[in-house]
């Protein structure tokens, strides 16, 4: 028996004398005081590292606070910028386009040639301006989220690819029916539209273009994948595609229209819903965007009974 279990009084017989006793009884004496000395210490060992403890929670909570007002600046930023632009930018391009027209024939073919750049270059300036500001009105949540049904959402993104998915031959599956979910139900249809619009977009020649919408439901709420088997993204730009402007510079992404603004107007949307989203992805072989949509209610005990 270890020390530390060992019982402060024995059991003793009518044999037993007073000395005997009093030998018992000081022994235990110590024993107590050693233990309770030990207790002390272990007291005072343990408010210290309660008092850590509270200051790493407080630097913690510090940091935090200083983090949303940084990301708080940063988005009044992009608003006040965005917002700001716009105008002079159609400006421009009314203007140049005003001289184009009613030049006439004052205006040398050089002229002219160059007026025609500087208004295609001040509609690009325009549209991008356009663009970040609707991405500066993304990270706002405006109507207060609702149980959706995550399931007719992806339907109604998908019949609006209709006619792509046609000219293309895509095949778009959904092998198990999706969650309800709380959220903006414009918002989340917006990323489910993006997500496919990619998909279709950066299809591999070779094969036909596959793409598959699961989701998981998991204590935190739902966790939804769109994978595809198109052209896949290169490891060094998988973090890259999420922020504004950003394409990857190949043949495919060259030969397509686009701006660069809709997995960062995806991403803005999840996590303004609390949520998280990532891409995994392998050249020549496809990707998988996924993305999580927590939920505000306890979760469901079966997740099967939350499926619709
Ligand atoms: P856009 O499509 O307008 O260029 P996005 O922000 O939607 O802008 O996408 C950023 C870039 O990420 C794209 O230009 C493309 O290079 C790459 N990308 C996005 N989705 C996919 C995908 N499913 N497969 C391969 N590349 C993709």
């Amino acid at each position: 028996m270890s020390k530390a279990n060992e019982p402060l009084l024995r059991p003793c017989g009518p044999d037993v004398g007073v000395e005997d006793l009093s030998a018992a009884l000081a022994k235990t004496v110590a024993r107590t005081t050693e233990l309770m000395v030990d207790l002390e210490e272990k007291n005072e060992e343990l408010a210290r590292l309660n008092a850590e403890l509270t200051a790493a929670k407080q630097g913690l909570e510090h940091m935090n606070e200083r983090l949303k007002s940084v990301m708080e600046e940063k988005e009044e930023f992009l608003r006040t910028i965005s917002h700001d632009m716009q105008a002079p930018a159609r400006n421009i391009s009314g203007h140049i386009d005003f001289v184009i027209k009613h030049g006439g024939p004052e205006l040398s073919a050089t002229v002219r040639e160059r007026l025609d750049r500087i208004g295609a270059n001040a509609h690009t300036l325009q549209d991008y301006v356009n663009e970040l500001l609707n991405l500066s009105r993304l990270g706002r949540m405006g109507q207060p989220p609702e149980a959706t049904d995550s399931g007719a959402l992806a339907q109604a993104a998908i019949e609006t690819l209709a006619a792509e998915t046609e000219r293309h031959g895509v095949e778009i599956v959904v092998p198990k029916p999706l969650p309800v979910v709380v959220c903006q139900p414009i918002r989340l249809r917006q990323v489910f539209q993006n997500l496919l619009d990619n998909a279709i977009k950066y299809r591999a020649a070779d094969r036909r273009c596959r793409i598959e919408i699961t989701a998981e439901v998991t204590p935190a709420g739902a966790r939804f994948a769109v994978r595809d088997n198109g052209i896949g993204i290169p490891k060094d730009d998988q973090h890259k595609v999420f922020g504004v402007f950003y394409r990857v510079a190949n043949k495919v992404t060259a030969g397509v229209d686009g701006k660069g603004v809709g997995l960062a107007a995806v991403k803005r949307i999840v996590e303004t819903h609390g949520g998280e989203i990532w891409v995994d992805s392998e050249v020549g072989v496809g990707s998988v965007f996924s993305f999580t949509v927590p939920s505000r209610q306890p979760p469901p005990r079966d997740p099967h009974e939350e499926l619709v």
